[in-house]
This record gives C-alpha cells, structure tokens and sequence, in this order.
C-alpha cells in the first residue's frame, strides 16, 4: 500500500479507503458511507441525508451556467440522491463560498434558482453557511429526507433474474455540454457570435436544469412496487450500473437498444462526429434513476411510461453491454481513476 498515490487510488477508492478507517458506533446508523444517501433511524421511518459539493471550473463554467439554472440544478442533484433512496426530500441546508467577482444581484440570482428548486420539489431551506472563498464559487448543500421502513432501496439488493430498469432517456445532458463548449470556444474566438443552440434545446436544457426524478418515486409508490436496488445516474450509466452491480454482488447484461435515448442526444452525436455508444453509456448528469426490479413487478411497471426495461441481473458476475449488431462488450467505467 505503500505505493498508492491519490490518483492511483480515484475517487471511489479514496472513498472506501476513508469508509474503512471509520466504524460507526450509533446503533441509529442503519447505512453510512457507500450509498446515494446515509440511512438514518429514525423511530417509525429512517430519515436520508446526502451532501454534494460544486466547484466553480470543475462542476461547473460561469461562462455558459446562469447563476440561477445552477442554483436550481445544486438543489436538484442532491434531491436526486434522496429519490434514489426512494425517499422523499424534506429539507436543505446551502453553504456558499464566494470570492470577490461577485457582486449582490450575481446571489440573488443563484438564490432565485435555489428558491424555485425549494418551491418546485416541495423542501424547505432550513439552513447553510457563507464564506469567502479565494477560488471562485463554492456550493455545498445537504439534502435530508425520510422514506419508510418498507419502501428502502440500496444500491446493493438486486438478485439474479431481476429486470434492469431506466427512468427518462440517456445521454442528453453529456450532449448538451458539448453545445455549450462548443459555443464557449466560438465565443472566445469572436464575441460578437450569437450562440447556436435554439435547436438545441433539449439536450442544453437537459445539461443546465436537470431534474429530479421524485416523480417516478410517487408512480413506484402508487403502483406497489418496491425496486430491489437503486442509484442515480450522476456518473455515467456504465459507471452506475457497475455499482449497483459491485455493491449487489452480481452481474447486469442490458441491450443498448433497449435504452431511451432522444433524437436530438442521436442528432448531436451525428454533428459532433461522437459515438453515440460511448456518449451515453459513459454521459454522465442525466440524474435520471436506475433500478432492478424483480420479475414478480414486471406486468406493474409496464404502466409506468416513463420506466424502461434495459436488461436483466445475470449470473456470471459481470457486467455486459449487448450492442446492436449483438456483439457483447463487457461493461467498464471509464474516468474511475480521475478524482
Ligand atoms: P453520489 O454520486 O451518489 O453523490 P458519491 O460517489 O459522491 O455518491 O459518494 C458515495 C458515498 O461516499 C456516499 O455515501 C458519500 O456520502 C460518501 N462520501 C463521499 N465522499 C466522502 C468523504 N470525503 N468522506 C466520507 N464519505 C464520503
Ligand atoms: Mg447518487
């Protein structure tokens, strides 16, 4: 172990390498590290809690991000993690580091994206901190939530010959941020360039005001289904079924013709030369939920439009990507080692 170094190690490995250095001593601690949101018991339902943490030039770029799309997107992200729990969202504290270049209306604009976030998924802000900040703009919020006992979805109970299930469609928002690169780059070069991206406003949308699925948690709860397992897609479908896989202990096969992908997510992959493969098993900020079901919930789920079924829990142990031609790729999570 000597040898490790940060970036050999990637986030997930920095994680669980932290998750291991720790016990938890409350017996009131039913899941701490390692899942969308920390399970907490709380009498007759567990309460949820998730953090997340954006960074001005890594999450994201004040050039093509207004201050109140990435207001509402902070709070959405984080809800997103609780919804992944099948849970509901309650509350939210926002703590905010700030430098310099910001000035009054630039807040009152991220605010006003928060507050619509607060209004629109039902939560109160209940708190926060505010610093200065010598790096740009910091924004961290924490997202508590409850579900009930029976209704609890980790990432790790899907059992072989479950249907693998997608919310929404795929790839759109990785797409989107293309567009927006792309109109940053032509920017730079000459100013005066109005941007083009009035035919682009699904994927662009998809990129800067992504939503919560909170609504698939209400038509799960309507028609009596409790999924096996669960995650949000924040990293990447490829990513994300490979934990749900990892933390399951099995092995998933899903079809890629199976998967929901716009028309414009295909057209943007055509204009930008991309491989519409790769773009959206490895696009990640989708936030749409993935899950497996068991077989028993099938005939249910058919009368949730927006849920498909991508594929199934094998019982090989990996992870396998079945591509049009029939051809079977295994599954791998490309950027696992970049923090
Ligand atoms: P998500 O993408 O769903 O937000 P993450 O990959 O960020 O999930 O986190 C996975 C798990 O690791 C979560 O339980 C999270 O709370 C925990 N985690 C992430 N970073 C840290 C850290 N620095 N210290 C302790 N726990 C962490
Ligand atoms: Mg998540």
């Amino acid at each position: 172990m000597e040898n490790q170094t940060l970036e050999s190690l990637g986030e997930f490995g920095l994680i669980d390498r932290i998750s291991e250095s720790f016990q938890n001593i409350s017996s009131a601690t039913i899941k701490g590290i390692g899942d969308d949101a920390a399970v907490i018991d709380a009498g007759s339902k567990y309460q949820l809690i998730s953090t997340d943490m954006l960074l001005e030039g890594v999450h994201f770029d004040l050039v093509y991000t207004p201050l109140k799309h990435l207001g509402y997107k902070a709070i959405a992200v984080n809800i997103s993690d609780i919804a992944a729990m099948n849970g509901v969202p309650l509350h939210a504290t926002v703590s905010i580091g700030i430098s310099n270049r910001f000035g009054l209306s630039d807040i009152d604009e991220l605010y006003e994206g928060i507050k619509l976030a607060c209004e629109d998924y039902n939560i109160d802000l209940i708190g926060g901190d505010t610093s200065s900040s010598r790096s740009g703009l910091v924004i961290s919020i924490t997202v508590v939530g409850e579900v009930a006992k029976d209704k609890i979805t980790y990432r790790s109970g899907a059992s072989e010959n479950d249907i693998v299930c997608v919310t929404g469609d795929l790839g759109a928002a990785y797409l989107g941020l293309q567009i927006l690169e792309r109109e940053k780059q032509e920017f730079l070069a000459n100013p005066a360039m109005k941007p083009q991206i009035d035919n682009k406003s699904y994927v662009v949308g998809r990129q800067l005001k992504p939503e919560s699925r909170t609504d698939i948690v209400f038509d799960l709860l309507e028609k009596g289904i409790v999924p096996t397992s669960m995650i949000d897609i924040s990293d990447g479908l490829a990513s994300d079924i490979l934990h749900l896989a990892k933390n399951s202990g099995k092995g998933f096969t899903v079809f890629f013709e199976n998967i929901p992908i716009d028309n414009q997510t295909l057209e943007t992959c055509a204009e930008f030369n991309l491989n519409p493969v790769t773009s959206v098993i490895n696009g990640g900020e989708d936030y749409e939920l993935l899950m497996t079901i068991s077989q028993a919930d099938y005939e249910k789920v058919k009368d949730i439009p927006e849920i498909t079924p991508i594929g199934f829990v094998n019982n090989d142990g990996t992870s396998w990507l079945i591509l049009n031609s029939g051809e079977r790729t295994k599954l791998i999570a490309p950027g696992w080692k970049n923090v």
